[in-house]
C-alpha cells in the first residue's frame, strides 16, 4: 500500500452577502478549489514517487526535461497540473512518468469516470441537454461536440468487440461464447423501425430482437417481463441475423426444450424465424392480422371485420383464407380488391403463425414492440431528429449495456482494466 501524505492548510473565505443564495455558490467554488489542490497534491506525491524509478523501454536512465501543463475533466470537475517530462538519452523517447502511472492516456481529456458519466446521461438525453446538465449539476464542462466524440470512442469500442466476436463465430473459427442456463421455453421476437438518415434523408431500419423465456402478470394488462436480453443494429439483415444467433445462443434458445417465434409478420423477419429457428412455434401478432383485416375491408365492412377477427382468434387461418377469397371473387371495386388481395398474400405466408393459436395459445409482439419504443424511440426518434449512421448505430449499442442490465459490470470493468502504467523499475 502507497500512502501519500496531504497538507490542506487553512481556508480563508470573504463573505458580502449572507444569504444562502451567496453563499451556497462561493461554497460550491471553494469545494472545487480545494478538490483541484487534493488531485494536485496526490498528483504531485505520486510523481515523487514514480521519478525516480522512471526507465526507458530501452533500459537507459531518464532525465528531466521540463514541465507540461495539462487539464483533465474528472467528476469532480476540471483539473489543471503540470507534470514532469523526461528524455532517454540514449534514444531520445519522451515520457511523462506521471500519466503512466495514474494511468491517463495519451490526448485523453477526460477521466473514465467522467467519461461513464456524461455517456449515462448522453445515452438518455440529446446532446446539448447533456452538455448543460452536465456543467449545471457536475461542474462538467463538455460541449455536445465532445460529447459526439465520446460517443463514438466508446461505442466504437464496443462494436469492435461484437464484430471481433461475430468473425470468430462465423467467419473463422466457429468459436461460440458460452451459454446461460438450459431453458425449458424461449420467446423470441423481432421487429424493425425507422430513423431518419441525416444523409440521404430518407430513413434507415433498425432491427430489434428480444428473448426472453419467463413472464409474471402483474395485471389484466401488464406483464413483467423477466430474463430479457435485447439485440438491436442498423446493419443489414445478414449481420443482424449472425449477431442476433450469438445473442439467442448465449441466452440458451438453441438448447431450450420450446422456442415461439412472434412477429408482425414482415416477409424479412419471417424469413429470419425460417432460417434461424426451423423448429421454433411461429406465431403471427394478433393486433398486426386484425389492423390488416381492418385495412383491407374498410370501416363500412365492420360486421365482416368482426367475423374474421373471431376467425383469426381461434387460430383459423384455413377459414380466413376461404372467406377473404370469396370476397375477393365478389369484390367489383379494384381498389378494395388489391388490398384485399393483399390481406390475401399476408394470410398465406403467415398462415402456420394463425394456426400454432391453437397449440399454444395467443402471444402477441407487445414485448419487441415496447422494446423498440423504449430503445429506439425514445432517444432516436423524438419530434425534428435525424441521425448519422454510424452515430446512430454507436449510440445504438451504447443504449444496450442500458436495457440488458449490462451498464455497471461494463464499466466496473473499464475502471480495473484502467491499470497504470508503470514501466521497468
Ligand atoms: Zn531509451
Amino acid at each position: 500500500m502507497k500512502s501519500i501524505e496531504l497538507c490542506l492548510g487553512k481556508v480563508k473565505l470573504r463573505l458580502e452577502n449572507f444569504s444562502l443564495n451567496h453563499i451556497e455558490r462561493q461554497a460550491v467554488d471553494l469545494r472545487q478549489e480545494i478538490f483541484e489542490k487534493i488531485i494536485k497534491d496526490i498528483f504531485t506525491g505520486i510523481e515523487r514517487l514514480v521519478i525516480e524509478r522512471a526507465r526507458c523501454s530501452c533500459g537507459s536512465k531518464l532525465l528531466k526535461d521540463g514541465k507540461d501543463r495539462r487539464i483533465v475533466v474528472t467528476i469532480g470537475g476540471k483539473v489543471s497540473y503540470a507534470r514532469s517530462r523526461m528524455i532517454c538519452k540514449a534514444c531520445g523517447k519522451n515520457y511523462y512518468p506521471l500519466d503512466d502511472a495514474i494511468g491517463l492516456a495519451n490526448g485523453a481529456k477526460h477521466s473514465l469516470r467522467a467519461t461513464e458519466v456524461v455517456l449515462d446521461m448522453v445515452t438518455d438525453l440529446p446532446y446539448a441537454k447533456t452538455s448543460r446538465h452536465m456543467d449545471k449539476l457536475a461542474h462538467i464542462q463538455v460541449s455536445p461536440q465532445k460529447i459526439a466524440g465520446i460517443v463514438s470512442t466508446e461505442g466504437a469500442k464496443l462494436l469492435g468487440q461484437d464484430e471481433e466476436q461475430r468473425v470468430a463465430a462465423f467467419d473463422k473459427s466457429a468459436t461460440f461464447p458460452a451459454e446461460i442456463a438450459k431453458k425449458s421455453l424461449a420467446i423470441v421476437q423481432v421487429d424493425s423501425t425507422g430513423i431518419n438518415d441525416r444523409y440521404t434523408k430518407s430513413w434507415m431500419d433498425t432491427k430489434v430482437g428480444i428473448i426472453y423465456s419467463q413472464s409474471a402478470r402483474l395485471s389484466k394488462t401488464r406483464n413483467l417481463i423477466l430474463d430479457k436480453n435485447v439485440y438491436a443494429s442498423l446493419d443489414g439483415v445478414e449481420k443482424f441475423r449472425q449477431n442476433f444467433y450469438l445473442s439467442c445462443h448465449k441466452m440458451g434458445v438453441f438448447s431450450a426444450d420450446k422456442v415461439i417465434f412472434v412477429s408482425d409478420g414482415i416477409p424479412w423477419i419471417k424469413k429470419l424465424a425460417k432460417e434461424m429457428f426451423p423448429k421454433a412455434i411461429y406465431l403471427l401478432d394478433l393486433w398486426h392480422l386484425k389492423k390488416n383485416i381492418n385495412l383491407a375491408y374498410g370501416k363500412e365492412n365492420a360486421e365482416l371485420v368482426d367475423n374474421l377477427a373471431e376467425l383469426a382468434y381461434y387460430g383459423e387461418a384455413a377459414a380466413l383464407l376461404k372467406n377473404v377469397g370469396l370476397d375477393i371473387a365478389r369484390c367489383r371495386d379494384p381498389d378494395r380488391s388489391g388490398k384485399l388481395k393483399d390481406l390475401f398474400k399476408y394470410i398465406r405466408s403467415n398462415a402456420d403463425g394463425i394456426e400454432n393459436y391453437k397449440k399454444v395459445g395467443i402471444l402477441g409482439s407487445g414485448a419487441v414492440e415496447k422494446t423498440v419504443d423504449i430503445l429506439v424511440a425514445r432517444r432516436f426518434k423524438l419530434r425534428g431528429m435525424s441521425w448519422y449512421e454510424k452515430n446512430a448505430a454507436k449510440m445504438l449499442r451504447l443504449r444496450l449495456l442500458k436495457i440488458n442490465g449490462e451498464w455497471d459490470n461494463y464499466w466496473n470493468k473499464r475502471f480495473e482494466d484502467n491499470l497504470s502504467r508503470n514501466f521497468r523499475c
